[in-house]
């Protein structure tokens, strides 16, 4: 009996202290917060003039960091390693124009929604594809791993589409005859038309959807400070502000 209370006192302070220990990792005492991106997605993530990833995505990080008394630090990677990257704690944070969906919510928790996105359709402007009803048939470039990628490969199957690690390279493949069409969010979609001639995107819509940032399903502690801090951003007009920095109403 005497042996046994010696063990389960030995065992609850060995407990506590691991307890302590992971307390110890959690967000509460680290300083830096670190946000994993694909800096390709102009204006939410580029590479700016100076090298540093800057857009909106970076900038709202940079203010919910502030909030928290954090530093916040960027990771740039490819898009289809955001998920996983966040789930298994080498970053934080994703904020990447990243769509929430149920597929995703499996492996990773969305923050509150902070933007709208919208799958639009770029084309040359002689191009004989006039609606998203003409995409049959056509060979459609996609950034891979993304909800373009999966709707498209679902809607129009594999075969149509052509895989890129970006959509700057899609839009390449575009110019130079390799796809007929490039299937994109709608701000990158309208930089990357500003930034190339002879292209358009149409008129109708193909998927509207909400962006959110991604934080390990483990890390709540984590999720409920960001949605937070997010409120108050909304809240004090810091949001728009930021996001009309970048995009101009029409
Ligand atoms: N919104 C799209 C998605 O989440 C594309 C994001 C991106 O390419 N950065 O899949």
């Amino acid at each position: 009996m005497k042996h046994f209370k010696i063990v389960s006192l030995l065992l609850a302070v060995v407990m506590t202290a691991a307890l302590l220990g992971a307390c110890a990792g959690t967000t509460t005492e680290k300083d830096v917060l670190t946000m994993g991106t694909n800096a390709a997605f102009p204006p939410y993530e580029f590479v700016d003039e100076n090298n540093n990833v800057a857009g909106i995505d970076a900038e709202i990080a940079a203010a919910v960091a502030e909030k928290l008394g954090m530093k916040l630090e960027i990771k740039d990677m490819a898009f289809d390693s955001l998920i996983t990257a966040v789930s298994s704690g080498s970053v934080d944070v994703v904020l990447a124009g990243m769509t929430v969906t149920p597929e995703r919510e499996e492996s990773v928790n969305f923050s509150e929604s902070y933007a709208t996105g919208i799958q639009v359709v770029i084309v040359k402007e002689d191009s004989p594809i006039a609606t998203i009803d003409d995409l049959a048939g056509k060979k459609i470039g996609v950034q891979t791993g993304t909800t373009g990628d999966i709707y498209c490969a679902d809607d129009y199957g594999e075969d149509a589409i052509a895989r890129y690690d970006n959509g700057a390279l899609a839009v390449a493949a575009l110019q130079n005859g390799q796809v007929d069409c490039v299937v994109i969010d709608n701000e990158p979609a309208k930089a990357f038309v500003a930034a190339n001639e002879g292209l358009k995107i149409l008129d109708t819509e193909y998927i509207t959807e909400n962006y959110a940032a991604a934080i390990a399903k483990d890390n709540t502690e984590l999720l409920e400070k960001f949605n937070a801090a997010l409120a108050e951003l909304k809240e004090e007009g810091k949001l728009d502000e930021i996001i009309g920095k970048y995009i101009k109403a029409e």
